[in-house]
């Protein structure tokens, strides 16, 4: 899919990479394209749109400005609706707002995982920026489309109409199945109403959707509000008519959808376990592929095994598919997996019996030949934290805490519910905070976990290891799952008497304020920080939302 792009700059000739014809479409707000095309060129008196009144208090802030003032800008340019959708879906608490990454970054890895599929973004150029850069540290490849404001455009509602008219542009048949707009916070707060989007435009599907950090507290959900919105679109085009089959033809068999992102190997194994039920792995979802949606659509059951894609699985359901929550880890997971999915297709019990009786011996036989000694404790925002503690306390491991920054839904109740039967405490919604405060309370022999829980861990001399790196780039499920992170858990563990050196080496060099090279005895400056804490906090409840919109704006 890659072409190759040469450029010449100066007398440097560089090549850029591009998986598309994205970069080379002008935006709205290419001055060079913007003669001849009614666009406003600077300077030139825009037009307020009737489309869009937004509210110009959102200008200017950000996840740095208070979750509380772009709601009520949100709120106050109309957006409640989206908001209250939102407040059930991805419900908050007892921590409101995971410490992670911008939200959006989900769903703009979904879109740009996708062929064909063109994404343009509507947000603070440091929010794009900063989501542009993690995609292609992720290894995008792909071009970012990005629709700029300011505060003019903002307020006028120039930016909805610089939107619309990127999106004309960009909607080629030739290269794109779809066209995602993706307003950030501060559209989102302003009420840019992606809605009014054309939603087809020369057979391009156009789909804007709306991801702001104080709506979606997580990445992981906000790849469900994409994947949802194009179910959604998909469903709608397959009730009305016959649509694209997909690459490989229809499956001879039943399908079990995959709802959630996966290790590679991770459908094949489940493929090879639904094969003795007469049924076969069906597209993961989200997809890589437009036509994949209705493939997905077009299932026997859907297997939630990632539990929080609240918003597709209401399109599943729509679409009268039953949904499977929990997922084949481990001995038991294996199990109850199986007869559910067997009552959720119809599969004679018989059948499921043989299937059980086939694979379960072989995974007992997978966690015993790979054991796992040690007390670990566990936290992560992918979801598949409740999952990966099934696997470990099954392999031997002493589990105490799992943490996952994900909402409780029914779709891991029993996987909460078996953890707690066995004496782990499980935290949703769990802050960075709990998740430390774990690790000192238990003093695990080693953490897994976010980054900053692994960096704790470490200064205290106990084995950490990133759950989004090291234990999500593994197969989990199945026997291929069964035993698969004991090599680098018990690697980890056994690094203790590492650490250990390691703090007795560098004992003394000071923490905190005093670390690093003095010539003198540090000075204790924390005072100062106490002080001008409590001052802007002080600062922070004496002004209004009001006033602190205006005085950023
Ligand atoms: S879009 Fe993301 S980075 Fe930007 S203000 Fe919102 S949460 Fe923060």
């Amino acid at each position: 899919m890659a072409d190759a792009e040469d450029r010449k700059g100066g007398d440097r000739k560089t090549t850029e990479v591009v998986y598309d014809g994205a970069a080379a479409t002008p935006m709205a707000n290419d001055l060079a394209a913007a003669s001849g095309t009614g666009m406003a060129a600077p300077g030139e008196n825009m037009t307020k749109s009737p489309s869009n009144v937004p509210s110009p208090e959102a200008d200017g802030l950000g996840c740095h400005g208070g979750q509380a003032e772009m709601r009520a800008a949100a709120e106050k340019a109309g957006q409640s609706e989206i908001l209250e959708r939102y407040a059930v879906d991805y419900p908050k608490g007892p921590h409101d707002q995971p410490q992670s990454m911008c939200p959006a970054f989900g769903s703009l890895r979904v879109g740009l995982r996708m062929r064909r599929t063109a994404t343009v973004l509507s947000g603070s150029a440091c929010c794009v920026y900063g989501l542009s850069f993690v995609s292609h540290f992720y290894g995008a490849r792909r071009t970012v489309g990005y629709v700029p404001f300011d505060s003019e455009t903002l307020v006028t509602g120039k930016l909805f109409e610089d939107i619309r008219e990127a999106v004309h542009k960009l909607a080629d048949p030739e290269k794109y199945d779809a066209v995602i707009v993706t307003n950030l916070c501060v559209p989102t707060a302003s009420g840019v109403p992606l809605r009014l989007l054309p939603k087809e435009i020369n057979g391009v599907r156009i789909i804007g959707i709306d991801v702001p950090g104080f709506g979606v507290p997580t990445h992981a959900e906000a790849k469900d509000v994409l994947s949802g919105a194009m179910l959604r679109y998909a469903r709608t085009e397959a009730e009305l008519g016959p649509v694209q089959a997909p690459r490989g033809g229809p499956s001879q068999k039943p399908t079990v959808t995959l709802l959630g992102e996966m290790f590679p190997a991770d459908p094949v194994g489940l493929g090879m376990m639904l094969e003795p039920l007469g049924l076969a792995a069906g597209p993961v979802v989200p997809t890589r592929e437009w036509r994949e949606l209705y493939a997905a659509l077009d299932c026997a059951a859907v297997a939630a095994l990632h539990p929080f894609y609240t918003a597709s699985i209401r399109e599943f359901q729509e679409a009268g598919r039953p949904i499977v929550g929990s997922a084949p880890v481990g001995h038991d997971g294996t199990a109850a997996w199986l007869d559910a999915i067997g009552e959720a297709c119809g599969i004679a019990r018989d059948c499921v019996d043989q299937t059980k009786n086939r694979f379960l011996p072989m995974i007992k036989g997978a966690l015993a030949n790979a054991p796992i000694k040690g007390r670990v404790t566990l936290s992560g925002y992918e979801g598949s934290e409740l999952l990966v503690a099934r696997l470990l306390l099954e392999s031997g491991a002493n589990v105490p805490y799992v943490g996952t920054a994900c909402p409780k839904t029914p779709y891991s109740a029993a996987d909460c519910e078996w953890l707690e039967a066995r004496g782990v405490h499980v935290e949703y919604r769990a802050s960075l905070e709990k998740d430390i405060a774990a690790v000192e309370e238990f003093r695990p022999d080693l953490a897994i976990g976010t980054t900053p829980v692994v960096q704790k861990a470490k200064e205290m001399a106990i084995p950490g290891l990133y759950f989004t790196n090291l234990i999500s780039a593994r197969p989990l499920f199945g026997v291929a799952g069964a035993g698969s992170l004991a090599q680098v858990v018990n690697a980890a563990i056994g690094n203790k008497a590492r650490f250990d050196e390691m703090r007795e080496f560098f004992d003394g060099v000071g923490h905190g304020d005093t670390a690093g090279l003095w010539e003198g005895v540090p000075a204790d400056h924390s005072d100062f920080r106490r002080k001008e804490l409590a001052r802007a906090e002080k600062a922070r409840k004496a002004a209004d939302p009001k006033r602190v919109a205006e005085s950023v704006v």
